[in-house]
């Protein structure tokens, strides 16, 4: 079954992808999402390029992306460099044929194909009220839970429900965030006269 979230990622097409250079620095560029198949996302790029070479010292990338519902896609992942080079490049060209103006007859085999096929995804929607979020993963990577959420410790004294601009921290049966509509801003946490709320742990 395919990614609901690489194929909206297909959709967007063109999208930031970030990476490390050796010094350290972050270096965002915007690439094309040329195919989604397999539960892989595939790119490629010039041997040429700095991004290039970054790719082959470090593969760890982040791709974000929104569509013009401004509905955001993150995704944190691992790029692998593909083997069967002209195989993918001709593909990567027979499903994106506007890269023959750039890359014209031979020239296109300057290009490596990379795909992504293991990493974890968020989805943030800012066009519904409230808010809406999801997470999820492919390949071999976990899901990368953020944001808050209320501990034992709570006194129910219903101070982080009436500062929430979102209005997502039910009072039901005890305080607890609705974290598929949480901003994550902070406030609540910030509020919270007896520090019962914590940054959620990253990896589950
Ligand atoms: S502000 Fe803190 S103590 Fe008060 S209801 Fe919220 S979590 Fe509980
Ligand atoms: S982080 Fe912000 S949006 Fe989320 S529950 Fe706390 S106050 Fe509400």
């Amino acid at each position: 079954m395919e990614n609901k979230y690489l194929n909206i990622l297909r959709e967007i097409k063109s999208v930031s992808m970030s990476t490390v250079s050796s010094d350290g620095m972050p270096q965002a560029r915007i690439i094309d999402v040329m195919l989604v198949e397999n539960q892989s996302l595939y790119f490629c790029t010039a041997r040429g390029k700095d991004f290039y070479a970054e790719l082959l010292e470090n593969n760890m990338v982040a791709v974000v992306g929104m569509t013009k519902n401004y509905q955001m896609i993150r995704l944190s992942g691992k790029a692998k460099h593909l083997s069967e080079q002209k195989l993918w490049i001709d593909k990567i060209f027979k499903n994106n044929p506007i890269m023959n103006d750039v890359y014209p007859g031979e020239a296109r085999y300057i290009l490596e194909p990379f795909c992504i096929n293991s990493g974890s995804i968020e989805y943030f929607d800012i066009s519904s009220t409230p808010v809406y979020r999801e997470y999820d993963s492919f390949g071999n990577m976990d899901s990368i839970m953020k944001g808050f959420e209320i501990t034992g410790d709570c006194i129910s004294c219903g101070i982080c429900a009436e500062n929430c601009p979102q209005h997502c921290i039910d009072s039901k049966s005890k305080y607890m965030i609705q974290q598929q509509h949480c901003l994550h801003c902070g406030l609540c946490y910030e509020t919270c006269p007896v520090k019962a709320i914590k940054r959620r742990t990253k990896i589950c």
